[in-house]
Formats: structure tokens, C-alpha cells, sequence
């Protein structure tokens, strides 16, 4: 579904990313762990195109990322993106920040879109919340709101960068029930996180990133029990 090949990025000087390859099936959950400024971020915002490469390619579906214009509304549209600071509409309440995809870039009926929005805030638990504006949840339930929101748009993926880094222990787990319970329903999703029972619980895969390179990439039993580079057993005794 998500095939990275090649790709390389440089900010100035730095090169962030080095000949980054990366396969993503469908229905497939990748997770991607690595120490700080290794690349993780730059590499789901390339996906996005929320970044732009400096060169390689990036396709989804068989398909070259466009560069710009509709069809990159389009492909954002089909990409869902979660970031660790929800990036809620403040000024919206949460039922409209869930509805305002379907209905502004999908041209959905408001009705039909209410009730779609209904549904999915349903589905993450937070139904009894929709009329209120984001400032008035907590940490967990915003970012549950924020899945329902890439949810709406029906994503062919759903790349997640350390959704859960933000929130207080005790809201981890309500957010991650809701992604593993996505995971179970076959969504494809690549995820930026250091919550290590969730690689080994829900990960298909574990790639591992130092220096903007991917160093390493397994099962997470093989990763976590039989780490192979000197990074990946460095970084692992480090967290575990
Ligand atoms: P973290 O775990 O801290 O989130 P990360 O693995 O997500 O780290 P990135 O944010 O992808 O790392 O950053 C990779 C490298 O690129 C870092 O050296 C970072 O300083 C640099 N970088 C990231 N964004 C920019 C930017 N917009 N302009 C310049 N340099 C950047
Ligand atoms: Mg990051």
C-alpha cells in the first residue's frame, strides 16, 4: 500500500533521512522506534507530504505522491495523520472537528456527516462529549477525538507520531485500546511510539531508526528478544 523507496532528505546540511526504503502493506501495522532525531517524524511527514523529499520516492497504491494541488488534498485525505498534540480546532466542538473533513473535502451532506460523526466518536469512546470544545476534554479523550477525526475521512492508512507521548500515564492506555482495537480491524497504520508493549502486542513489524537510516527491521518477538545491531541492543537496554 505504502512503498518508500530510496528516499533521502535534507534539511540544509543535515541529512535527516538516508536512503530510506520502506514497504507498508495493507492491513499491516508498522511501528517505528528510534532515539531522538533519528528520523521517525521526518519520515511520516514525508509520507504525508507534509515534508517534501530531496529525493526517491514515495508511492501509495501503485501511485506517485502528488506534489501539490487537489491531488494532494486528496492524498491527505487518504493518509490520516495523529500527532502527539492532537492539533484539535480549538474553536470547533468536538463533533464538528470530526465533521468538517467529511463535509469541506469529501462534499458529505452535514446530516449525513453528523451521523458519521456520531458513530466514530461513539466507537472511541467519547460520545457523551460531543458538543464540547476541545479544551474541555482531557489529554486521552482529545486524542481519542483526534483518531475519529482521521477515522471520518476513511484513510487508506493512518500514520500516528508518538500519539500517546503528550498524555498523563493514566491516559495512555484509553488511547491505545483504541489503536490496537484498529489495528484488530485491519486499518493500516504506521506508528511513531516508545510504548513497547504496544510494538509487541500490536506490530506486525518493528523498524528500528538511528541517524535517519532504518537500522533495523523485524517481527517485534525476533526485534526485541534478538536485536542484531549495536544500536538497536544500545537503545533497547537503555528503555527497557
Ligand atoms: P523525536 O523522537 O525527538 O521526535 P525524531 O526521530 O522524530 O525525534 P525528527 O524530528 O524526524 O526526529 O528529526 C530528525 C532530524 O532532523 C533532527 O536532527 C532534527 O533536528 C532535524 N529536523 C527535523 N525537522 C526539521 C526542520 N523542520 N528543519 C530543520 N531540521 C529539522
Ligand atoms: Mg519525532
Amino acid at each position: 500500500l505504502i512503498v518508500v523507496r530510496g528516499v533521502n532528505k535534507y534539511y540544509g546540511k543535515l541529512h535527516a533521512l538516508k536512503d530510506v526504503n520502506l514497504t507498508v502493506k495493507r492491513g499491516e501495522v508498522v511501528v517505528i522506534i528510534g532515539p531522538s532525531g533519528s528520523g521517525k517524524s521526518t519520515l511520516c511527514r514525508t509520507i504525508n507530504r507534509l515534508e517534501t523529499i530531496s529525493d526517491g520516492e514515495i508511492l501509495l497504491d501503485g501511485q506517485a505522491l502528488p506534489q501539490e494541488g487537489k491531488a494532494l488534498a486528496k492524498l491527505r485525505a487518504e493518509v490520516g495523520m495523529v500527532f502527539q498534540s492532537f492539533n484539535l480546532f480549538a474553536h470547533k466542538t468536538i463533533l464538528e472537528n470530526v465533521t468538517l473533513g467529511p463535509v469541506k473535502v469529501r462534499g458529505m451532506a452535514k446530516d449525513a456527516a453528523d451521523t458519521l460523526g456520531r458513530d466514530l466518536l461513539e466507537r472511541v469512546g467519547v460520545e457523551s462529549q460531543v458538543l464540547k470544545y476541545p479544551a474541555q476534554l482531557s489529554g486521552g479523550q482529545q486524542q481519542r477525538v483526534a483518531i475519529a477525526r482521521a477515522l471520518a475521512m476513511e484513510p487508506k492508512a493512518i500514520l500516528f507520531d508518538e500519539p500517546t507521548s503528550a498524555l498523563d500515564p493514566e491516559m495512555i492506555n484509553e488511547v491505545l485500546d483504541v489503536m490496537v482495537d484498529l489495528a484488530k480491524k485491519g486499518m493500516t497504520m504506521i506508528v511513531v511510539t516508545h510504548e513497547m508493549g504496544f510494538a509487541r502486542t500490536a506490530a506486525d513489524r518493528v523498524v528500528f531508526m538511528a541517524d535517519g537510516a532504518i537500522v533495523e527491521e523485524n517481527t517485534p518477538e525476533e526485534f526485541f528478544n534478538n536485536p542484531r545491531s549495536e544500536r538497536a541492543k544500545d537503545f533497547l537496554s537503555k528503555i527497557l
